[in-house]
């Protein structure tokens, strides 16, 4: 990573009016919250497919909500890290949105307002009768029942097979389309239609910064991919680390 590249995107975002971000599980990584594919992800002890899909959750609505029940605990127990509070700083300075594929609601946590969910939120759950949302509390019953009708309600995320919220979608699309410039945050960039906003983003002529440890199938659409963690990608880009 050379320091003249450091220096042109530093560059490129204090140039920029129009940002839009997109942040993966990465992003929450320093702050306790496992990643599905890392070396600690749950789908490890866990296959994921075997648990996110509406088919488990028809075969086994109890194993999926108690999945749901130990993330919905590592999510409350967590706090957003600086990663979480730079990105909410930036939303001060620029025409910003935010498009988050987790479902931890740190972001909003830490401030940030113009935040896009693309895969729901994980301290919900939505009825599957009458679709409304209700706020999850520490030791919710399971599975847990609609306050309005009764019935019972699902976890508010999307699942594998499912399609993402249209409106919410449609507005982060916007959004990466009208960009000067785009943050991609630790998202290993195989979950789609997320990843082809920095794709969308790259053809509109956005300059594409990308913050991951690891190299992903979006590195070399980035014209500055940092092989750093979310927190000291952030730090290096917003807080201006003299030495280079
Ligand atoms: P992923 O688990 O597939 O990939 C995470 C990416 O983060 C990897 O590319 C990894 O290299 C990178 N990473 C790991 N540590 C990092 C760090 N400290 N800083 C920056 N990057 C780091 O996650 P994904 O691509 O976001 O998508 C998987 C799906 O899993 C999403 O749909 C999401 O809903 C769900 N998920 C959400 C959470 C959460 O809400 N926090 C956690 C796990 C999974
Ligand atoms: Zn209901």
């Amino acid at each position: 990573m050379s320091d003249a590249l450091i220096r042109e995107a530093r560059a490129a975002l204090k140039r920029a009016e129009r940002v839009a971000v997109l942040t993966g599980a990465g992003v929450s990584a320093e702050s306790g919250i496992p990643t599905f594919r890392g070396a600690e992800g749950f789908w490890r002890s866990y296959r994921p497919e075997d648990l996110a899909t509406p088919q488990a959750y028809a075969r086994d609505p109890i194993l999926v909500w108690e999945w749901y029940a130990m993330r919905f605990e590592i999510v409350t127990n967590a706090q957003p890290n600086r990663a979480h509070g730079l990105l909410a700083e930036l939303e001060q300075e620029k025409h910003l949105t935010l498009v988050t594929q987790n479902v931890d609601g740190l972001h909003k946590r830490a401030g940030s307002k113009s935040v896009l969910e693309l895969h729901g939120n994980i301290t919900q759950s939505r009825c599957e009768s009458c679709g409304y949302l209700d706020g999850l509390e520490p030791g919710f019953e399971i599975p847990p029942h609609c306050s309005r009708c009764g019935e019972r309600a699902r976890p508010n995320v999307v699942w594998f097979g499912e399609s993402l919220p249209q409106a919410t979608f449609q507005n982060a699309i916007n959004a990466f389309a009208d960009a000067d410039l785009a943050l991609i945050i630790g998202t290993s960039g195989v979950v789609e239609p997320a990843a082809s906003l920095a794709r969308l983003a790259k053809e509109q002529g956005a300059y594409i910064i990308e913050i991951n440890p690891e190299r992903t199938p979006l590195s070399s659409a980035a014209d500055t991919s940092l092989p750093m963690s979310a927190l000291e990608g952030m730090t290096v880009l917003m807080a201006g680390d003299e030495r280079v």
